[in-house]
């Protein structure tokens, strides 16, 4: 941005560090992580952090929630491979989309999860704000307006930083072998009509951020290498000159990386998508299956879900202890691709399908992810079996057996990600339990109304950012049936 553009300016030089919460070192979302029949108490369920926003009021205009008018983000990112160090220029073009006079903006910093990570040099606010403070609480940065900012009125904040990712198993992070770059830019939270911001604190398990729809734009540098260096990202490469690169990606979730002088590159791609699968040299051989079977199931779900507007997905092998979904881009453990065998019956081959399913589940349609977690996993896990039902019938009954009933899972399907100090406990109730809930539904109302029920629900317009809740859920089914799904709900729900 050009710098005479700022009048108002606040130039502030220290680093965000974890006061309170901070995320477990693994990071974020497990799939399927090694079984811990470890029972442990209940732990406290957080209250989302809404009271700090109370000042809103409603305003005499109607909400405003075009997408045309959604949060961009320009990215100016140089970037020391070698050093791992990200020198960041980051403006947010953001518009009062919440329907309220608001004077308080919050920002969330995920990479501030981590102490000494991000650090942060400058902040700016464009000159249409004469009074503006700005405050660090935690992993936050709390803009407030002086005067509030009206519906529909636009503002830009810059940020300069700078990340020092750490060395580690962690979707922000790195090793010998890579860096993954996976929410770690600042970044403002979907506004709810009646909830307010949607801020969730870290879980001990499960991922907990919300993100509304935004457009992306990115220039990425690179600083001089040692060896040669091939990048992954979550939308397609729109321009390169020299050791720099450009990506734009309109109305997604996020904006992921990972880089590596080791990726190898297979691709596939149908009339409905390009996949772009990065391997390690060890596995070569395994991405091109990757690539296509993330092409097969992209075809298997538009054809259960109806049409998702993304056309381009990278899958990363990655140096971390699960699998991990973001709009465009699914980071998948080494772990898996060690542990493929030809045949499609082994956790590669339903860990792609899952996190293809999470394109619709997740970056199409979009939920709180951290007290209503089963929306997006239990519907994944359920679109393994439907995926083996449309290419593999055979292999139904294995998949129950070995992805489900191995487990003999128990616990409320509805829970929240709050409720569990580990994994298994988590991925049983609301995955596994999740796609036996499913299941009993479809046995309930029969095939046709169950399958109309799902893509009603997942194509559903009128929702700002495309956001679904239980009672979306709920609704979808209730307009294709008459049965009693009462008894269904109390057995499988909390
Ligand atoms: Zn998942």
């Amino acid at each position: 941005m050009n710098a005479s553009k700022w009048v108002t300016k606040l130039v502030v030089c220290f680093s965000l560090t974890c006061l309170a919460a901070c995320a477990p070192s693994s990071t974020r979302p497990l799939e399927q992580s090694p079984t811990n029949h470890i029972t442990s108490p209940i732990p406290h369920r957080p209250e989302r952090i809404e009271g700090e926003f109370e000042e809103q009021t409603p305003s005499a205009s109607p909400p405003v929630h075009s997408p045309d008018h959604g949060t961009r983000y320009y990215f100016d990112v140089n970037l020391d491979y070698d050093a791992k160090i990200l020198s960041v220029d980051q403006t947010v073009s953001y518009t009062n989309n919440t329907g309220y006079t608001i004077s308080l903006l919050p920002l969330r910093v995920p990479p501030s999860y981590q102490a000494g990570v991000f650090l942060l040099t400058s902040l700016q606010i464009e000159q249409i704000q004469p009074e503006m403070k700005s405050e660090i609480k935690g992993t936050m940065i709390h803009l407030q307006f002086d005067p509030p900012l009206e519906p529909g009125q636009q503002i830009e904040i810059n940020l300069n930083y700078q990340l020092y990712p750490t060395h580690g198993w962690n979707t922000l992070g790195y090793n010998q072998r890579q860096l993954l770059l996976a929410d770690w830019y600042p970044m403002v939270p979907p506004h709810r009509d009646g909830p307010g911001w949607v801020i969730n604190p870290p879980g001990q398990v499960g991922e907990h951020l919300a993100y509304p729809l935004s457009d992306i734009h990115m220039n990425l540098c690179l600083a001089p290498t040692q060896q040669p260096v091939v990048i992954a990202a979550s939308a397609p490469l729109a321009d390169q000159a020299d050791d720099c690169y450009r990506y734009e990606a309109q109305q997604v979730r996020n904006f992921s990386l990972a880089i590596s002088p080791e990726y190898q590159l297979a691709t596939a791609e149908s009339d409905l998508v390009t996949v772009l699968a990065y391997t390690f040299p060890e596995h070569s051989g395994l991405g091109q299956r990757a690539a296509d079977l993330a092409v097969q199931s992209w075809a298997t779900f538009t054809d259960l879900f109806g049409d998702n507007q993304r056309n381009f997905i990278s899958i990363v092998e990655a140096d971390i202890f699960d699998g991990l979904e973001t709009d465009g881009l699914i980071y998948l453990s080494e772990w898996y691709y060690q542990t493929a065998d030809p045949s499609p019956r082994n956790l590669f081959e339903l860990l792609v399908v899952h996190e293809t399913a999470h394109q619709w589940f997740y970056a199409h349609i979009h939920n709180d992810q951290a007290f209503e977690p089963w929306l997006d996993e239990a519907l994944t896990t359920y679109s393994e079996v439907l995926f083996y039902e449309a290419n593999h019938p055979q292999l139904v009954d294995w998949w129950w057996d070995y992805r489900v009933a191995a487990f003999e899972p128990e616990g409320a399907v509805n829970a929240s990600i709050y409720d569990f100090y580990h994994f298994r406990p988590y991925i049983n109730a609301v995955y596994l339990r999740g796609a036996l809930f499913l299941q009993a539904l479809r046995d309930e109302i029969g095939d046709q109304a169950f399958f109309e029920a799902l893509w009603h629900y997942a194509q559903l317009e009128g929702a700002s950012d495309h956001w679904r809740t239980a009672d979306d859920f709920i609704g979808a089914f209730s307009q294709v049936s008459d049965a009693d799904l009462t008894p269904i709900f109390s057995e499988f729900f909390q």
